[in-house]
């Protein structure tokens, strides 16, 4: 699938550092790399030409924090609390996860994030109990054509414990050896014990040369006294992906701030699960990077479509609600549709450190491409604003061809060696096995928690008896 691959008459968003938009624009890419952009470009010889009239072409974009492994329980955990997730995967059930389990809901992530036009996903992989379990995770990332980032963890133990462990060591030398697809980081919490016993692991991190991600803000599990050990201690970079970061003091954003990190944001996740309220109005208040990401399938879709949507309503919401408390209307809006776009893709390949290679539609970058196309749907007309039709119209049907690296993963919207049936099967072994572990009932109570009781409010207008007068 490699080679030249042109796209004709397209309206290109390049996402370039001033937003450039180009109308009926052709853009050619050779083998790995954007190559040529402009209006009746000459293509070489064999390369295969995609229509785009009608279509928006844009960077693929960047998830910097997906619990992939996850995904081989796509949707049980829909009406849960953080609480109830904590108790399923960290207490009672993360652990019956086999190295199989993890690949399978690995290899299922992956396809979903490329179908949904990501083209770079950070795989949070936090169920990497042994080393065996990170090479199967490494081997599904490797398995898929995509861009991934290996964020290394495992929350069955300390990071102080699993990061000085030789093999870990053993592994990060086997298996990550620069390879352009598969990045690598460290991920790991950082609980606010006073004795920060996470020092140690921050150590390895900076000894491998590794960016460090973390759950930050976090109500009731991580806070301020997190980010004020790291801050002390040295270990806040502008690599450190903060993510969440919803239930913070302005004093850790502050350190957040001045030390370059950035923050991923998943809002479909904070809304649900209570990590605290989307925080894209601090971080504008404090001036702090953003990326975009969808934590996990357990919950939510892979895809960034539905976070810049829900970006924009969780911070505009914010603004009217507290608007209306104070009587008075908000009339311009602070978050737009444009920059919410910009976080889908610059931001993430920013957090990333991968802003060189990918994140915008330029010349010589990695050929990390998206088209939106769908002649067939009502949505895809008129086109008029092109980054609120991005945020707020268009969806993973409408992602008509993604490219990664210059290979076609999906085109006319259907994934590119994508064997159905072999994923489904894994993955209904993995749903089999922990069905057998668990036990029917508890997996059943697992997806059905208990719904508190609703007293409906006292209604003074049921005081009178309303057709008392008609009795007479
Ligand atoms: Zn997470």
């Amino acid at each position: 699938m490699m080679g030249a691959v042109i796209f004709r008459n397209a309206l290109v968003l390049t996402m370039d550092d001033t937003h450039t938009v180009l109308p009926g624009t052709d853009v050619l890419i050779v083998d790995e790399r954007i190559a040529e952009i402009g209006v009746g470009l000459t293509a070489p010889e064999g390369a295969q030409e995609i229509d785009a009239t009608g279509g928006i072409l844009m960077p693929g974009m960047v998830d910097t924090h997906r619990h992939m492994w996850q995904t081989a329980m796509r949707g049980y955990g829909a009406d849960w609390t953080l609480t109830q997730y904590f108790v399923w995967y960290y207490l009672e059930s993360g652990k019956h996860f086999r190295p199989e389990d993890i690949h399978a809901g690995n290899v299922l992530a992956a396809w979903e994030a490329l179908d949904a036009g990501v083209t770079t996903t950070v795989d949070w992989s936090h169920g990497l109990q042994t080393t065996q379990h990170a090479d199967a995770a490494a081997d599904a990332l490797g398995a898929v054509p995509g861009r991934f980032v290996l964020a290394y963890g495992n929350i069955q133990q300390g990071p102080w414990e699993w990061s000085a462990a030789p093999e870990f060591r053993d592994f990060v030398s086997r298996r990550i050896t620069g390879n352009d697809l598969l990045g690598f980081q460290m991920a790991f919490d950082v609980t606010g014990d006073p004795t920060f016993p996470e020092k140690a692991a921050f150590e390895v991190a900076r000894d491998l040369g590794v960016p460090v991600t973390t759950h930050a803000g976090v109500w009731g599990a991580t806070n301020d006294d997190g980010i004020r050990l790291m801050h002390e201690h040295g270990f806040m970079t502008p690599q450190t992906v903060y993510v969440h970061a919803a239930t913070l003091a302005p004093d850790s954003y502050h350190r957040i701030a001045a030390t370059g990190g950035s923050v991923s944001v998943s809002t479909e996740s904070e809304q649900s699960a209570g990590q605290g309220y989307p925080p894209t109005w601090a971080l504008r208040e404090h001036g702090i990077p953003v990326s975009l990401s969808m934590d996990t399938s357990v919950w939510w879709s892979g895809d960034l479509f539905s976070a810049m949507r829900t970006t924009l309503g969780a911070d505009r919401s914010r603004m009217h609600m507290q608007a209306h408390e104070r009587n008075e209307t908000v009339t311009h809006v602070h978050l737009r549709a444009e920059q919410v776009v910009d976080w889908a893709t610059r931001g993430g390949s920013r957090a990333l450190g991968l802003d060189d290679r990918i994140g915008s539609v330029q010349t010589g970058k990695k050929a990390d491409v998206v088209l939106l196309k769908n002649d067939a749907s009502p949505v895809m007309f008129p086109i008029l604003n092109p980054y609120g039709h991005v945020a707020f119209q268009a969806q993973r049907g409408d992602v008509h061809t993604v490219v990664v690296n210059g290979r076609i993963v999906k085109q006319d919207g259907r994934l590119v060696g994508f064997d159905a049936a072999k994923v489904r099967g894994d993955v209904e072994r993995t749903v089999e096995h922990l069905i057998a572990v668990m036990g029917p009932e508890a997996w059943e109570k697992g997806m059905n928690p208990d719904v508190p009781e609703t007293k409906v409010t006292d209604n003074p207008y049921t005081y009178t008896d309303w057709d008392a007068g008609s009795a007479q």
